[in-house]
């Protein structure tokens, strides 16, 4: 297995395919000096490259786990190298435009099969990774439309892969799976990120006090709103189309809701509010609830993870 990028994610592949035993050798490619640094002391790869090409030489599974607008890049720079007949994924939290991206940079003789986990944390690097991230967790994959046998076989042994590293497997459209990620993890995350910079322009409301009173549900956006810079401005561009579609629906909802609190609706809040209780409840009776709130970027439980 070659892994590009080993950051959060790309290191959490590396020590879940090591504990499972599911891969022989693994060779990482990375950009980054300091990170190739930490995986190397780290002893989970028999390689460490800034050379893509070279990671990739020999693998029989090449994992792009790098930022989302990096991945067109990052598979250009590895793409000639590429073995024939290798199965290529990736882990990019928007799938059509990765697709694209990298359909456009690999070689044909490749089985290109995108793919997201839907876990994580809002740490970033490879030391925040752990062997348990992907235990219980949900696995997108958005496979091309391609019944050839070979590629039906590379999108079985994908499957396995991530079977053999805990989680569980469904298939989705690329689109499809853009719009549902929207309303579960983009969305929220920009509704975070706005309101702690809401929060920090109010001069009125002096920077301790929100330390002191952050116990007020605001601790919890302020933790959303940590996640990793780069990350996320590759999202919502990458995603724009999807996000800006629900952010649409989101403000005509808030709007309603602003009017009923301005006309004493008091009904129309408690059933709204109730509505979203028994949908909690649904995600914790799931399985899908971590130690901590974190708007769909579901973590293992604090048993495992060494985590933020
Ligand atoms: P990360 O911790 O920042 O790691 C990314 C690594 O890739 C860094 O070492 C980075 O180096 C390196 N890199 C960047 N551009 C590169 C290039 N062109 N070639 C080779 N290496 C390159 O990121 P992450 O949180 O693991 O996220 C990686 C991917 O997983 C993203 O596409 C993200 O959407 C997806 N994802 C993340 C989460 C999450 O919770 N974090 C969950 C699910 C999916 P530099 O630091 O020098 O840039």
């Amino acid at each position: 297995m070659a892994v590009i990028g080993c950051g959060l994610i790309g290191s959490s592949v590396i020590r879940a395919a090591r504990a499972s035993g599911a891969v022989g050798s693994v060779a990482v490619g990375d950009a980054s000096e300091a990170h190739r640094s930490e995986i190397a002391a780290l002893g989970y790869a028999d390689l460490v490259t800034g050379n893509m090409a070279e990671a990739v030489g020999n693998a029989d599974l090449v994992v792009f786990a790098v930022p989302v607008l990096a991945m067109g890049p990052a598979a250009a720079a590895a793409a000639a190298a590429m073995k024939p007949g290798a199965t290529v994924t990736d882990v990019g939290s928007v799938k059509v435009s990765v697709a694209e991206a990298l359909r456009a940079a690999l070689p044909d003789t490749v089985h290109l099969v995108p793919g997201h986990p839907i876990a994580g944390t809002e740490q970033s690097g490879p030391a925040a990774g752990f062997a348990e991230l992907f235990r219980g967790r949900w696995v997108i994959l958005t496979p091309e439309a391609n019944d050839q046998p070979d590629y039906q076989d590379a999108v079985g042994r994908l499957s396995d892969f991530w079977t053999a590293l805990g989680a569980q497997v469904d298939t989705m459209d690329a689109a499809h799976h853009d719009l549902v990620l929207a309303v579960t993890s983009h969305l929220p995350h920009l509704i975070a990120y706005n309101i702690v910079g809401t929060a920090a322009d109010m001069e009125e409301v002096t920077r301790a006090e929100v330390m002191k009173y952050s116990a007020g549900g605001f601790r919890d956006f302020t933790r959303i709103a940590a996640s990793d810079p780069t990350m996320w401005r590759d999202i919502f561009l990458a995603n724009k189309d999807a996000v800006l579609e629900i952010l649409g629906r989101f403000t005509e909802d808030l709007q309603a809701l602003s009017r009923a609190i301005r006309w004493g609706e008091g009904d129309k809040l408690f059933d709204l509010f109730s509505r979203t209780r028994d949908i909690r409840r649904g995600i914790v009776a799931a399985g899908q609830e971590s130690a901590e709130p974190n708007f769909g970027r579901d973590r293992a439980g604090p048993a495992e993870a060494p985590k933020p």
